[in-house]
């Protein structure tokens, strides 16, 4: 996949697991992470708590090897990576923040909506 893509991609685990995480669990720790892609460096900083780490580090690995030019979305995947465990933890923590994240931008909308200029 296109190095834009993958920035892409990295970011959005690291907001959908950092969301989990905090509201999850204790402990979280800062981070920084280092990808090599395509030649080019790319640096992501974490705030979470070890048991997360590992588990987006094996979405991380996972994205690295992703042999797609342009990747499909996981769950439609014609060629799947995942292992089984793995891949419905994953699933739990990105349909938690989904959730979460959906929720605190439609609250925005409703505030704007009731602002008073
Ligand atoms: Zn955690």
């Amino acid at each position: 996949m296109e190095t834009v893509k993958f920035k892409e991609e990295i970011n959005t685990l690291k907001k959908f697991f950092e969301v989990y995480c905090n509201e999850k669990h204790m402990d979280q720790e800062n981070i920084t992470k280092t990808f090599f892609y395509k030649n080019e460096e790319i640096k992501l900083h974490l705030n979470m708590c070890p048991e997360c780490l590992a588990k987006i580090n094996y979405s991380f690995d996972r994205l690295l090897e992703c042999p797609h030019d342009i990747k499909p979305r996981c769950r439609t995947c014609p060629t799947p990576c995942y292992e089984k465990k793995q891949w419905k933890e994953a699933a739990k923590v990105m349909r938690y923040s989904g959730m979460k994240l959906g929720l605190l931008s439609l609250n925005k909308k409703i505030r704007n909506i009731f602002k008073r200029n």
